[in-house]
Formats: structure tokens, sequence, C-alpha cells
């Protein structure tokens, strides 16, 4: 098929001193340039630029030859060092005019807020001549997108990490869909698949023909936050074609690594586990030790957790493991905190303490020191006890302390998803 998808060229440009100060890191770039990426777009440059009117328009002017769309970030705000909106004008010829719908939503938001509005936020209804403007819905500053005689467009975004994603999603990446399927007749359709348990390259080692051979639908992998996802983007006259050519691709996945994925798309380990328990009427405590209550912060980042979560210990000395869990001293003295046998303990003492269904335990080395031979920085036991019995795990993680503590609590929510799947694999004993 050799689909060749180079239809649209974009350039970013990120706005304000404090960037280049090195005061904020500019995570917004990364956000725009990997959701570009999603839809195929291309971006060749990426630039920062201070809060300097001549500079920002010399910068737009620049952008605008080398691309389709330039997206602009920060500068929409009330205050006088906020100057993309005037610097855009400045570098099309255009004059600033008040847009009416702009300034009702701002005065919305406000009355909304129950606040006065001040005169400044007056400024920011205020767009370049023939731009519209994009609702904010979580702030003042509303995103603008300038539509250009030659079909290219300028979108103006606010800085504000939440209130960009939130336009972007809303309605910039609408808008491309929409650009890109004027270009093509044609739908960019993606799925996401998520996995846990197994790295970036094992993944690519085990699909590597598969990826090889890909035309449309392409796949892409993409590492981060201990897990491993697989887009899967196709392009069609529509929705249902694009799942038609998608649905084989998937299967062919899925066949192969199967026993690693867990979801799709914005769904985290946590929100599976959780629909899991509450449809089995199932809840669960659980006791941490290396992990400081980061299992039990993602169990209960779900809305309606007091469906499935009970109660969590954070039983970081030996004391607190016998105190609170009623583990025995013996086995800490004989075996140590960190191994099997108090894994096995700390999830049965979680279990009985909470009266769950089940419980679930995890103890480990997070580094850097405390290691030894036997025992390295991130090796790490759990436990989960429930009515027929309990099993543990051993598992060793790469990383600094705080990626093998996210690593673990991962580990952990993955026990629980397999559990409550029925596909909990027994683990020979060392
Ligand atoms: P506001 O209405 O809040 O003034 P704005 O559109 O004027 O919004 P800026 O003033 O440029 O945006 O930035 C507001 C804040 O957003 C900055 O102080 C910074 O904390 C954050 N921010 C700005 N640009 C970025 C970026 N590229 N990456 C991450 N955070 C950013
Ligand atoms: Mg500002």
């Amino acid at each position: 098929m050799g689909l060749c998808w180079q239809e649209m060229i974009a350039e970013l440009i990120m706005v304000g001193t404090e960037l280049l100060l090195g005061e904020v890191v500019d995570t917004n770039s990364a956000y725009l340039a990997q959701r570009l990426a999603e839809l195929g777009v291309d971006l060749y440059y990426v630039n920062r630029v201070g809060d300097n009117r001549g500079r920002i328009a010399g910068l737009v002017k620049q952008a605008y030859q080398r691309a389709d769309l330039v997206i602009i970030s920060g500068g929409l705000g009330p205050t006088v060092d906020d100057l993309t909106k005037e610097a855009v004008a400045d570098a099309f010829g255009l004059d600033l005019v008040l847009c009416p719908k702009a300034l009702e939503e701002i005065e919305e938001y406000f009355r909304r807020l129950n606040r006065p509005m001040s005169e400044n936020n007056k400024r920011q209804a205020y767009l370049p001549k023939g731009a519209v403007a994009l609702s904010n819905p979580k702030g003042t500053a509303p995103g603008v997108l300038l539509e250009l005689p030659d079909g290219k467009a300028v979108i103006m975004l606010p800085g504000v990490p939440v209130e960009l994603k939130a336009i972007m999603e809303d309605a910039v990446i609408p808008y491309i869909r929409r650009k890109l399927g004027e270009k093509n007749r044609a739908v960019i359709y993606s799925k996401v698949l998520r996995f846990h348990g197994l790295g970036e390259s094992a993944i690519d080692d085990i699909i590597q023909d598969i990826l090889a051979a890909q035309t449309n639908p392409t796949i892409a992998p993409y590492a981060g936050g201990g897990e491993v996802r697989l887009r899967i983007t196709a392009k069609a006259v529509d929705e249902e074609e694009a799942l038609r050519l998608i649905e084989p691709v998937e299967k062919q996945l899925l066949e192969r690594l199967g026993p690693y994925f867990y979801g799709y798309g914005d769904e985290g380990l946590e929100t599976v586990v959780a629909r899991l328990l509450l449809a089995q009427k199932k809840t669960v405590a659980v006791a941490e030790s290396c992990t400081g209550g980061l299992i039990s912060h993602k169990l209960t980042n779900v809305p309606g957790s007091s469906g499935y979560y009970m109660q969590g210990a954070v039983t970081y000395s030996n004391a607190a493991k016998t105190a609170v869990l009623g583990v025995d001293p013996e086995l800490l003295a004989q075996f140590g905190a960190v191994s099997r046998q108090v894994a096995k303990a700390m999830a049965e003492g979680v279990r009985q303490w909470a009266g769950t269904d089940i419980g679930l335990s995890v103890t480990g080395i997070a580094g850097p020191g405390g290691g030894s031979p036997a025992k390295p920085v991130g090796l790490v036991y759990f436990g989960i006890s429930y009515p027929g019995g309990t099993n543990t795990f051993r598992r060793q993680f790469a990383g600094d302390r705080l990626l093998v503590k996210e690593r673990a609590a991962l580990a952990a929510l993955d026990i629980l998803r397999r559990y409550l799947l029925g596909s909990l694999e027994e683990e020979l004993e060392d």
C-alpha cells in the first residue's frame, strides 16, 4: 500500500520568558508533539521564545513559511507580558478586534466562580481580525484559531497545561482531523492497547515481523509510566472502515501479547482493576512497605473507590508489620522483611485485619541503599491473600527509587487484576 502521510506539517512556538530562564519546564511541547505524532502530523521545529512582541512575531512569520499549522502556547493571559495575539496580529498585518462570543464566555467564567472580572480580562476577548475563539473550559483565556487565506492556520493556546490540553482535545484535535480528512477524504482513527509486565524491546522482539509489515494500519509502540502502549492507526473512508482495518491487526497482536494486555486507551491499570472489583463485588485492603502508600493512592484515584477499597496500612518498620498486621517476629528475624514469607504474612494479616475479600501486600528495596548481593535494590515481593489461599510473587525492577516504587505499585495492581480474571499463575518458590 505504501502510505505517505506527510500531509500536514506543524510547527510549535512555546512562548514565555520563564521557559528560557529554566524556571518552568516546557511540558506543553512534549504533550503537543505526542498528540501531533499520533495524528500523523509531521513536526520539524519546536521553538521557544520569551515574552517579546517583536521576536514572537518574527518567529511566527518564519514558522508560517515552513509549516501548514503553527501552534503557539502561552502569552494569552490578561497581563501586559502576554503578547501572543498582538504578535500574531503584527505578523499578518491584522488588527485586534473584540470577539463578543469570547467576551461572553469570559464573563460567564467569572460569574460561575462568583468572582469580579477585572478590566484587563476584557483584553482576552480581543482576537486578530478573522480569527475565532476556542472555548476554554478550564480558564479565562480562550484559544484562538486564525485561518489564513492560503489554507494555513495559526492556533494560539493558553500556557497553563490543563487549559492547553482541554482546548487541544476539545477543539484542535477535531480541527486537525477534519483538515486531514478534507485533504485525503479519509478519517484517521486509532486505538491504543496497553500492556504491563513486558518492556518495549521485549514487545518489539515478539512483534517485529508485524511491525515490519505494517502499512495501513500503522502500529506505533511507545513506553512510559512503567508500561508499553501500542497505538494502531488506520486511515480509511470512514470510522467503520477504519475499525475493520484495525480489527485483524489487533487480533494478531493480542494472539502474541495477550497475557500482558490489560486495557485500552486512557484507562490505567487501576481503572481496569476497579471495574473488575466492582463487577465481582469484592473488597480489598492493602499492606504496603516500600511503595509507601502508592498502591492505595492509585486504587483511590478512581471515582467510586469506596465500593471496593476498605483500608490500607503503610507498615514500613518491622515493628509496624508485627503490631498492625500480626507478622510473626520470628519470620522477620529468619527471612528478613523483604522476603516471600513476610509478603505472605502481610497479605494474610491485612486481609484479616480489614475483613476484606482480598489482602494485597508489597515489601521490597526501593534503594538506592539497603541492597545486598542476595537482595539487590529493586527486589520486591508481593502477596495476595483471598478466600482460597495466598500467592506470592518476586520481581526484580530496575530504575531509581521513584521508578522502583512506581513499578512495584503497578505490578501489585497487575497481580490483583490477574487474580480477578482467574489467571494468577503459580510461581515457583525460591
Ligand atoms: P495565563 O492566563 O495563566 O496568563 P497564558 O496563556 O498567558 O495564561 P503563560 O502566562 O504563558 O500563559 O503561562 C502560564 C503558566 O503556564 C506559566 O507560568 C507556566 O507555569 C505554565 N506554562 C507556560 N508555558 C508552559 C509550557 N510550555 N510547558 C509547561 N508549562 C507552561
Ligand atoms: Mg500569562
